[in-house]
């Protein structure tokens, strides 16, 4: 029946019956998602390649594997590997149609992988789950699904492949509208540059799902992703599948002979690897599409081949489905009383172990052979219970295309509100960008700002360094680095002033050295030089620190003593002429000594101003010369002040 199909890819709920039944997207295709979770172990995915390609070739190598493992300790990795290849197993047992093993595969790898982020464990789910076919197991494996798809990062492959196994279970349950939006969600998050396995396969249960909607140009789109994939794989048994579900597709668009070849292609496939299901699959339909077309001495023979198979499996549902078939061949060939009796057979429970909206069609062939028979009370009889369930099968279809009409309405819109918060969402991230770039910008401007400052401190730091060179430059002599004669007279003049608020002692006294242009003639000016630094320099460690020498000019120096007697005066000065007996001259000053003379004048009532102290000092300083030099002279206090200048002028 449309339903059924030759592999485990796709997996009926109860295999059916003839003709064609209205639900016709109940079953879709589950391996592909079986596959859709790549498996990090080993050599794992090439058996899951060959699982693809003939499923019975690798249950064979997973069991040889299982048994070598069987000795193995009970270590992690050797369970990882059990888990992986009991995976293997489950796959191949149910492309193969055997889901009671592929079931009790699954169960025995989920004891051993229990990691809920264990791709092989949600492998190992969604296999147990697409293996489950009753209502009440449907509802519990849905249950399972969702579970674990509560640990995947939402959108992840892991998530999209558990969302697959979800759409086919409720495919299964005949909620077609459910199915279409897991696997349309599933189909546009698994949508990229590079196709992939969760794509293929939420392409292959779409397009199961379109063929039930009557949309078949999508169906038959959506399955060519699934050949296309399955051929450039070289996935044998997968590639049976999806010409199958082609000729499905096909047959239901009334293009039995296309659909003859694409079964008879499914066929060979299937045949050549082994794969007897599909062998029987591919011979019911071709066998079908054969009735249709008329071509009843070929039919026969498919469908007994089919009748064969499956009765050796003891598929009953597909017998029924196949003897409902032989039952048009005998009616169409003239042996209703053959025909009676299939059909009786078939509807021994009265179509309860049927899919319900198959069973009507059974009704009315029995009521055409009964007909034939001239059993005209039983024809009446099933064509009365023919209405009665078509009524209640179209309803059914009805309703189940109107939900499914409207899941896909609501894709659609909620498709549509997707693109437009992405654009939104694109709007926003645009508008704070610009923030971020005008962000970038203030920053920069504060921190050329900041910079402009730091600058401007540098160069107000810079400036006033260089005020303050300028200061000690305007005060301080080059040469021997004492203060000069502003700095000199300006404290001389402040210590004044002081002495004469407080009363304090003063005194003062003008250096001279001596005879000093013979020292430079004889000796040179750069010795000259060093006679004055170094006379400053010992000068002024051998002198109070509230003492100040400074150079006056010339080879002429100013000591101002603040709080200084007399006495405390002419010690000081005494200091300093013997102590410049200690600079040494070059050889070339052989005979020559250094030496000073001193005037020294000691503030009183009678001193007006610092001239009038410094006439006196220079005035006593004259009279150390004229006696004989390498003397220091006390001013006569009642010297009266004259012009500096003019004493000066009188000495030289
Ligand atoms: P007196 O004992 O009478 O003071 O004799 P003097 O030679 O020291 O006096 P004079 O005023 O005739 O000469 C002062 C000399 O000091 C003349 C000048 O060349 C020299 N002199 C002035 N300033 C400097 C200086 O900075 N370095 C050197 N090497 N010589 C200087
Ligand atoms: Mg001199
Ligand atoms: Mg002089």
């Amino acid at each position: 029946m449309d339903t059924s199909t030759p592999s485990g890819r796709l997996i009926p709920t109860t295999r059916l019956l003839w003709p064609a039944p209205l639900l016709v997207w109940a079953f879709l295709p589950a391996a592909a998602s079986a596959t859709c979770i790549a498996n990090p172990n080993g050599d794992i995915p090439s058996l899951q390649a060959l699982v693809a390609r003939d499923a019975t070739r690798a249950l064979k190598q997973v069991q040889t594997r299982l048994d070598a493992l069987a000795g193995a300790p009970r270590i992690p990795r050797a369970d990882k590997v059990r888990a992986s290849l009991l995976a293997v197993q489950a796959e191949a047992y149910g492309i193969l149609e055997l889901t009671t093993q592929a079931r009790s595969a699954a169960l025995q790898g989920l004891e051993l992988a229990t990691d809920v982020h264990d791709p092989v464990h949600l492998e190992l789910v969604s296999l147990h789950a697409e293996n489950v076919f009753d209502g009440a197991g449907l509802a519990q494996e849905i249950k399972a699904v969702e579970r674990a798809r509560s640990a995947q990062l939402p959108g992840s492959v892991a998530d999209t492949c558990l969302l697959i196994t979800r759409g086919v279970l409720e495919n299964r349950q005949d909620r077609a509208d459910l199915a279409i939006v897991s696997l349309t969600q599933a189909y546009r998050a698994s949508a990229g540059p590079v196709v992939t396995a969760a794509h293929v396969a939420s392409a292959a249960g779409l397009s199961v799902v379109m063929r039930g909607m009557r949309d078949y140009p999508q169906a038959l789109a959506l399955n060519q992703e699934e050949i296309d994939w399955d051929t450039s794989h070289g996935a044998t048994l997968s590639l049976s599948v999806s010409r199958f579900m082609r000729g499905q597709i096909l047959k239901q668009t009334g293009a039995y002979k296309a659909a003859i070849t694409e079964f008879s292609e499914a066929r060979k496939l299937s045949a050549a690897v082994d794969d007897e299901q599909g062998v029987g699959y591919a011979d019911l339909r071709i066998c079908e599409s054969h009735v249709e077309l008329g071509e009843l001495p070929g039919a026969r023979e498919e469908c007994a081949n089919a009748l064969r198979i499956f009765s050796a499996s003891q598929d009953a549902d597909t017998v029924k489905e196949a003897q409902v078939l032989m039952a048009r061949i005998d009616l169409r060939d003239g042996r209703p009383e053959s025909a009676l009796a299939t059909l009786n057979e078939v509807l021994d429970r009265a179509g309860a172990d049927l899919e319900p909206a198959h069973v009507a069609s059974m009704y009315e062939l029995r009521a055409r052979a009964n007909a034939e028979m001239h059993r005209y009370r039983h024809a009446y009889d099933d064509l009365r219970e023919y209405a009665r369930r078509y009524a209640a099968a179209n309803e059914a279809e009805r309703r189940e295309q109107a939900g499914a009409l409207r899941a896909r309405f609501e894709t659609d819109r909620e498709i549509e509100r997707n693109a437009t918060l992405k654009r939104e969402l694109a709007q926003s991230r645009e508008r704070s960008s610009r923030q971020a770039l005008q962000l970038r910008w203030n920053a920069i401007v504060v921190l050329a700002g900041l910079c402009v400052i730091a600058l401007l401190i540098y160069f107000l730091v810079m400036n006033f360094r260089f005020r303050q060179k300028l200061v000690k430059l305007a005060s301080q002599d080059g040469l021997t680095g004492l203060p000069n004669r502003r700095r000199a007279a300006q404290f001389a003049t402040a210590a004044l002033q002081r002495a004469r608020e407080t009363g304090q002692p003063l005194a003062l006294a003008i250096i001279d050295m001596d005879h000093f242009k013979v020292i430079n003639d004889r000796c040179g000016h750069a010795a000259g030089d060093h006679v004055l630094k170094e006379f400053a320099r010992s000068g002024s460690e051998a002198l109070r620190d509230t003492d100040l020498l400074g150079r006056w000019g010339g080879e002429e120096f100013l000591l101002v003593m603040p709080g200084a007697t007399l006495q405390v005066a002419l010690a000081n000065l005494e200091r300093l002429r013997t102590l410049v007996f200690g600079i040494r001259l070059p050889p070339s000053g052989v005979g020559l000594r250094v030496s000073l003379s001193a005037g020294v004048a000691v503030f009183d009532a009678n001193v007006k101003s610092l001239d009038d102290l410094v006439a006196r000092a220079d005035a006593a300083l004259y009279t150390a010369k004229n006696d004989g030099r390498d003397l220091v002279r006390i001013a006569d206090p009642n010297y009266i002040t004259g012009s500096h200048a003019i004493r000066r002028a009188q000495r030289q």
